[in-house]
């Protein structure tokens, strides 16, 4: 068994021991990405991560699984892709190296052409005779063919580095697309979520185009996770993923923000019609009548609690987030399974 490519000796064997010991001390589910995060945590080897589990441990916070999940993300996930990064970095200048070594080669080539050239002038002048201008045509042939390679060579080493280089961005452009899907449901997740919030935010104020918040949280569904364990409830975190991707629109960009939370960044449309969106996704997933997939049973219904709020044009977007967040809590607190929107206070100075 490897571990960051070494192989376990009696030390990593005890690391290994440590690793579990932890995870069983603190309640934390034995997954490869628990473990990946433990493991390193018991050879103290990233002093951030460290840092991080000590001083939940110290205030005694839970390592909840979606603690869990954030750790693994921010200390693995991004690394992964500061890793692809460099190695591209570095493969995309060697490329570049030895494209300049054949320019190089080229430049001293045309200049020994350039020289020929010159020489065969200078011969000329002197008038030679048969024997001397057919010497000159063959050397002066033979340096025009030498030529003639070198820049053929010359674009065949460009072309390959140029096939090279958009091979490269495919795949960083790959890793970045997988560093913002959430592994689970495929839809967006945290990352790109506040990332699209962000943008969405600046364009709203420069373009004055609606933009409304949405965040759905599944209802009792710690209750429904300890009646039909972990794997079922993955499969409704799944189910309501869709369910917010099918009723969204293109534009809209569908987000799993938490463990069973999800958010909705509309822009360009009406808090109307946001607001006609969020209620047809609560109405769907409430009608749905849900199956085990390992077993068929019945699993009976679920519903979510949903919270919008629409953006004022003089907020922050934590300040909007907060908004529709709290929104969320009265959805909970006035029963579940409904969609409050901004109270008429709130909604006092909205552009
Ligand atoms: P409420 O109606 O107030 O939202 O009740 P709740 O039980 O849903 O409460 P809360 O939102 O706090 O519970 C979140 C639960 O979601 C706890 C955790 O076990 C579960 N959970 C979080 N992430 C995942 C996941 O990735 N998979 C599964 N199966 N469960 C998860
Ligand atoms: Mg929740
Ligand atoms: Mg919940």
């Amino acid at each position: 068994m490897t571990v960051n490519g070494r192989l376990l000796g009696n030390e990593g064997r005890d690391h290994a021991q440590k690793a579990l010991n932890l995870m069983e001390q603190f309640n934390v589910p034995p997954t490869p990405e628990n473990y990946a995060v433990w493991v390193s945590f018991a050879t103290d080897s990233n002093p951030e991560l460290c840092n991080s589990i000590k001083a939940r441990i110290e205030s005694e916070e839970e390592f909840t699984d979606t603690v869990s999940a954030d750790l693994f993300e921010q200390y693995f996930q991004w690394k992964a892709i500061q890793d692809a990064i460099l190695e591209s970095g570095g493969a995309m200048s060697r490329e570049l190296g030895a494209v300049k070594q054949s320019l190089e080669a080229a430049e001293r080539d045309t200049a020994a052409y350039g020289q020929a050239l010159e020489g065969a002038s200078t011969e000329l002048k002197g008038l030679p005779d048969n024997d001397g201008m057919k010497v000159l045509v063959e050397s002066l042939v033979s340096a025009t063919a030498k030529m003639q390679r070198r820049s053929q060579d010359l674009e065949k080493r460009l072309q390959e580095t140029s096939n090279e280089v958009t091979q490269l961005r495919s795949n960083l452009e790959k890793v970045r697309e997988e560093a913002m899907t959430d592994a689970l449901t495929g839809i967006a997740n945290r990352k790109r979520f506040d990332e699209v919030l962000r943008k969405a935010r600046r364009d709203s104020d420069t373009a004055k185009k609606p933009l409304s918040l949405v965040l759905c949280d599944i209802d009792f569904f710690k209750r429904f996770n300890d009646t039909w364990g972990h794997q079922t409830g993955d499969q409704i975190i799944r189910f309501v993923a869709g369910c917010l991707t099918r009723h969204s629109a293109d534009s809209h960009l569908v987000a799993r923000y938490g463990g069973e939370e999800f958010g909705i960044v509309m822009q360009g449309t009406s808090p109307v019609e946001a607001a006609q969106v969020a209620e047809k996704i609560r109405r769907t997933v409430e009608s749905k009548k849900l199956l085990r997939k390992s077993t068929n049973e019945d699993l009976g219904n679920i519903t979510v609690s949903l919270g919008i709020a629409n953006y004022t044009g003089n907020e922050s977007v934590e300040e909007l987030i907060e908004r529709a967040d709290s929104n969320l809590y009265r959805s909970k607190t006035e029963g579940r399974n409904r969609l409050t929107e901004d109270q008429p206070e709130n909604n006092a100075n909205a552009a």
